[in-house]
């Protein structure tokens, strides 16, 4: 049974902010910065891939509330909300999670996204793949 599975059924503690039937959120055991915290479904879906979109969506209004709790309580003004789906993306565990990031003045935490620039041509060419689905 994998660690967040454990969590979600008690055998394994954690710092919960945020309890129902279906969600959990507890502090990440690594604060990246502080408040950082955890939001997963109870049951075991491996990414975001894996989750319907009815659960998906039952997620983000947990995130919501989790993330509304947070600001209140930690009085920060800005924060990253992010989800690692697949060992290329940084997934370390494989039970779906939202990660809620509280961004403060110096918080040392850098996301960074090195765009790379596509001709007319390439968004073109590109556009049409995506949306030939
Ligand atoms: P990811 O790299 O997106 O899969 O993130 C996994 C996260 O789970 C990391 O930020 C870990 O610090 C965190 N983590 C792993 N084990 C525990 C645990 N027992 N309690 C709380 N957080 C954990
Ligand atoms: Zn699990």
């Amino acid at each position: 049974m994998c660690v967040f599975c454990k969590i979600a059924n008690g055998e394994i503690p954690a710092y919960k902010v945020y309890e129902d039937d279906d969600f959990l959120a507890f502090l990440d055991i690594s604060q990246a910065t502080i408040g950082h915290t955890l939001v997963i479904p109870k049951k075991h879906y491996e990414n975001f891939f894996a989750l319907e979109e009815e659960k998906a969506a039952d997620l983000m209004r947990v995130v919501s509330k989790v993330s509304k709790k947070l600001k209140s309580a930690l009085a920060f003004e800005a924060f990253n909300l992010l989800n690692n789906s697949g060992a290329l993306a940084g997934q370390t565990v494989n039970h779906i999670h939202i990660h809620l990031l509280p961004r403060y003045e110096n918080d040392g935490l850098r996301i960074e996204f090195s765009g790379k620039k596509l001709s007319e041509k390439e968004f073109k060419a590109l556009l049409e793949k995506i949306n030939s689905k």
